[in-house]
């Protein structure tokens, strides 16, 4: 699609969006770009159900019903791990896997794109929606700089860990300790700061490969979100809303991440050994 008529259908009120999208871009691709379409997602195809949701032509009454509920949920584990709610994401539900195609999504299960959320019909629930909010709201609350500052595992733990999603559990680290399962240490997880190497560890641990496995009948490994999670759930406990909060404050003032989150990691007790490096990769 041409820069040009990607930014046709814009208004003045998109254009902040649309210049985080353009950026987002030269990192993300094509997708990014077919993710503009969530712009004006009425000339592709979803119609509104509220004001903040659209959803795809033919969503039946009772998957309307499960997405207003969703929305209230997500909603309130926002305002549980940020104490207040300042992002009004826009989601777009696909319910047939060609529409999700046609916004960006390949291989996943949800996307966001600045402030608006692209569910699969894979993610229609509370948590897929709470997992990109939380995206959604951290970008809202720093600056573009200290953003991109952020390190991605750490964007992504909290997201899990806000979530919920029983793909990304403790159970599931727990399985993927007891098969053995390659995942990476903390101290790896800490080296995947930008979205290119956060995306690349993706690959390289095949947390992108579970339609193939589900079609094979084999058991889903979502190994890195579930290593962030595992990573932030016991930070943000001790931390709670207010270290989160003041972790995003020094950020902003453009204190380093790691000393920042060390200061209050140093107080919280892991009780779990280092996880077993990667056997080949
Ligand atoms: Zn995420």
């Amino acid at each position: 699609m041409s820069l040009t008529l990607f930014l046709q259908p814009l208004r003045i009120r998109h254009l902040k969006t649309a210049i985080l999208l353009l950026s987002l871009s030269l990192f993300g691709g094509c997708s990014v770009l077919q993710g503009g379409k969530l712009l004006a997602p009425e000339s592709f195809g979803l119609i509104p159900l509220t004001q903040n949701i659209y959803v795809e032509a033919g969503t039946d009454e009772a998957t309307r019903t499960q997405l207003r509920d969703a929305m209230m949920k997500a909603e309130s584990a926002i305002r549980t791990a940020y104490g207040s709610v300042k992002s009004r994401p826009v989601v777009h539900v696909c319910i047939s896997e060609s529409c999700y195609e046609k916004f960006g999504g390949r291989g996943s299960v949800a996307k966001v794109y600045g402030d608006r959320i692209l569910l699969s019909p894979r993610g229609l629930n509370w948590h897929f929606l709470a997992h990109e909010w939380s995206h959604a709201e951290m970008r809202s609350r720093i600056t573009l700089g200290a953003w991109w500052d952020m390190p991605q595992w750490f964007d992504e733990g909290v997201a899990v860990a806000i979530s919920e999603t029983l793909e990304h559990s403790e159970s599931h680290w727990k399985f993927l300790v007891a098969s053995s399962t390659p995942r990476p240490t903390r101290e790896e997880l800490h080296t995947f700061k930008s979205l290119r190497q956060w995306l690349d560890a993706v690959h390289r641990y095949g947390d992108d490969k579970n339609i193939e496995r589900k079609a094979r009948g084999d058991p889903e490994m979502h190994t890195l979100y579930t290593a962030a999670g595992h990573e932030l759930r016991p930070w943000l406990a001790k931390a709670g809303t207010g270290g989160l909060l003041a972790l995003i404050a020094q950020l902003k003032d453009g204190k380093d991440f790691e000393s920042a989150y060390q200061t209050i990691d140093m107080t919280v007790e892991r009780d779990t050994p280092p996880a077993a490096l990667p056997s080949s990769h």
